[in-house]
């Protein structure tokens, strides 16, 4: 076998780089997946769209910056006398070997392993294997272009490799099987035990009525603050994946025992633990520490008990489910585990929804999650099927840099600049706070940010964006303070989004929309006031 040259694919990167038409880049790609060797097609497609450290662990790889900038500096200094040119497969080789490595002087490992595999690289190649590491290629590339690039090598529909993606997580796989077995390959693909899926995701409402308008008929469950996961159970054995796809088992041992009842042999079951305190529903930063604190789960176990409300189930007995209508899941559900079921209300009346919203609030949940009857379960997919209602305003924004505090707050990091996701995964700044967090709160997040850091001025400090915040406001003013022409008005962290990477919050679109709407819906007597 002829291996392909990593040289080939940095320069491809490079001319996605210099394309904005996005034909133009499917075809690139496209072309280029159909000159590759089996077993160089998936490393390839992660290496093209920088995806090669699953995200919950590129965080855990404690690569930062300042290494990688001392590692090129020498790089600089030195000449290679004989260099062995990289392929793709030997790239693949290098990064499995730095995610392979653990424990105690792995650290310095890594690094051994980046500096030789840097040393290899031309000044092309380096660029490329430092965006990829960082998972920021800037070449406009996202996930859905490249199922379109698969889907156009393999000439296969794109909603199939769609679906095979959103089943199988991993879209180097998909791609193979879309070049090397066609159609039919794709079309055996299902939801497997212990492989987590990504969670279908809601939109929006600013009222009930909007979600009437639809035209469909709703069930309303409340939407409880703690967080999501996904429930694996084959027999006596039971794994659980947060939202992020990562195993979380060891921190919930009694889901674990709570799901060994259950009487079903083989099921995914999807939903939400909170954790709660003479039966009052905690705030969300205490049940994180439940998944941070695994050395002492038995302690906090006690500290912070969690209960589990189930909403979804994705697999039953060696059957898919998610391509059932919602209503027909809730019922399979609610024969296998009755008293575990989210509280819901099925409804097609705004006062009647409108009480049960209250009714939800003054339990100290969230607000409501409004699901059409008819729809089928959409992994990874954000549509008019799932509506999420709450009261506040609030967005998920990545905190991009921050100033150093004065006075009491000298010493700290403590005003934000708040920045929302941009077409192509660099974001914009649309507000900056210093509002909403503890002593303790700024304590950690300078530490952190400080980790963080890519550059720095005499009072700003530039960092990787990373942190997810929630972020509450009152009102999104059209302003020239920022290049995005946005600005936040009262804008208050409302807590650390742990549970969301950088690519999960919000967009400049998003911010747009809820700008606009905001005009709609002043002067009604909306369920958000604010
Ligand atoms: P958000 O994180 O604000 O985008 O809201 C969506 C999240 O609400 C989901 O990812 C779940 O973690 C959570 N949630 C709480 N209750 C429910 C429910 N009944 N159905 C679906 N998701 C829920």
């Amino acid at each position: 076998m002829k291996e392909t040259l990593f040289s080939n694919l940095a320069s491809l990167c490079d001319k996605l780089a210099r394309t904005t038409r996005r034909n133009e880049k499917i075809e690139l790609i496209s072309d280029f997946l159909c000159g590759l060797e089996e077993e160089e097609i998936a490393p390839a497609v992660t290496q093209i769209i920088g995806i090669i450290f699953p995200e919950a662990e590129r965080g855990s790889l404690e690569i930062g910056y300042s290494t990688l900038k001392q590692i090129l500096e020498r790089k600089e200094k030195q000449t290679t006398l004989l260099p062995v040119p990289l392929t793709i497969l030997s790239v693949r080789m290098y990064f499995d070997e730095i995610s392979a490595s653990r424990g105690t002087g792995s650290r310095q490992k890594r690094q051994n392993l980046l500096e030789s595999l840097l040393g290899e690289a031309s000044p092309l190649e380096a660029t490329y294997l430092v965006k990829m590491i960082f998972g920021e290629m800037q070449h406009g590339v996202s996930e859905g272009l490249m199922i379109e690039a698969i889907a156009s090598a393999a000439r296969i529909d794109p909603e199939l490799v769609m679906r095979a993606n959103m089943l199988l997580g991993d879209i180097g796989e998909v791609a193979r099987l879309a070049l090397i077995e066609g159609d039919s390959g794709l079309r055996r693909i299902d939801l497997q035990l212990f492989r987590p899926i990504k969670p279908m995701l809601a939109e929006m409402a600013y009222s009930i009525g909007e979600i009437f308008k639809e035209g469909k008929r709703w069930a309303f469950e409340y939407k409880f603050d703690g967080a999501r996961i996904q429930i694996h159970k084959k027999n006596e054995e039971t794994r659980i994946f947060s939202r992020r796809l990562s195993d979380v088992t060891l921190s919930l041992p009694e889901i674990v025992e709570l799901s060994g009842k259950f009487k079903v042999g083989e099921a995914v079951f999807e939903g939400e633990v909170i954790a709660i305190k003479n039966g009052k529903p905690l705030p969300f930063q205490e049940l994180m520490r439940r998944f941070r604190r695994i050395q002492e789960v038995e302690k906090v176990r006690k500290e912070i008990p969690v209960k589990l409300y189930l909403f979804d189930i994705l697999y039953i007995e060696g059957t898919t489910t998610i391509d059932m209508p919602y209503e027909k899941r809730w019922n399979l559900l609610a024969s296998i585990c009755p008293a575990l079921l989210a509280e819901r209300k099925i409804s097609q009346d705004v006062s009647d929804v409108e009480d049960f919203l209250n009714r939800a609030l003054a339990k100290g949940h969230e607000g409501l999650m409004a699901k059409a009857m008819d729809s089928p379960y959409t992994p990874g997919k954000r549509g008019k099927k799932w509506f999420k209602i709450k009261p506040a305003e609030t967005l998920d924004l990545v905190i991009v840099a921050a100033d150093w505090g004065y006075g009491r707050r000298t010493g700290w990091l403590s005003n934000y600049y708040l920045g929302a996701i941009k077409e192509e995964g660099d974001f914009d700044i649309i507000g900056k706070t210093f509002k909403g967090l503890t002593d303790q709160g700024f304590k950690n997040i300078t530490q952190r940010l400080l980790s963080l850091k890519i550059s720095e001025t005499k009072s700003t400090v530039y960092v990787r964006p990373e942190i997810v915040v929630e972020v509450a406001f009152t009102e999104i003013q059209r302003s020239p303070t920022y290049k995005s022409g946005f600005a936040l008005r009262f804008a208050r962290i409302t807590r650390i989004r742990e549970d969301k990477s950088h690519m999960d919050a919000d967009t400049i679109n998003r911010v747009k929309e809820v700008y606009e709407k905001q005009f709609k819906r002043k002067g009604q007597s909306g369920i958000n006031p604010g």
